[in-house]
């Protein structure tokens, strides 16, 4: 079954549009995974994590999926490792950051995945991004 998801991304290392771009195309080449719309782009200040970090760009996806939620987040994983990212401290600076913000109208809480995303109802980056596409 196909299902609309909503997706967070961000990145405030390195070519910053051509990392979540590249995420885009990368998303789109996943069997049974179509990328509807993408919000425009913002740039923010990081939230937490380690002082002096560089700012982010953050955007949000509309996407439709026949992928399952935990198969969706190791394919997310899959391609933040595919683009550059490297373990860090929670909230350190990456290359790329691609988080399930909503998965249809499930809810999800176990040790590995949380949808909706726990601070997504907190953070103006991600709710300006995803109010533009839904
Ligand atoms: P963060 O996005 O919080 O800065 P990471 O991207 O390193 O940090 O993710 C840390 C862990 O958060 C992931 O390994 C994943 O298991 C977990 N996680 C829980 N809920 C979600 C979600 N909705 N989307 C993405 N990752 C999630
Ligand atoms: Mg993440």
């Amino acid at each position: 079954m196909m299902e609309t998801c909503y997706l967070g991304v961000g990145a405030n290392l390195g070519n910053r549009r051509k990392n979540i771009l590249l995420a885009i195309e990368k998303l789109n080449r996943i069997k049974n995974t179509k990328v509807l719309k993408a919000s425009k782009l913002i740039e923010t200040e990081a939230v937490g994590g380690p002082k002096g970090q560089p700012k982010y760009l953050n955007g949000a996806l509309k996407i439709r999926t026949a992928l399952t939620p935990s198969v969706l987040l190791k394919a997310l994983k899959k391609i933040e490792k595919e683009i550059g990212r490297t373990p860090s401290v929670r909230w350190g600076p990456r290359l790329i950051d691609l988080d399930i913000l909503l998965y249809g109208d499930k809810l999800i809480r176990t040790k590995y995945l949380e949808v909706p995303h726990p601070y997504m109802f907190k953070r103006d980056f991600v709710l300006e991004p995803l109010r533009q596409i839904i």
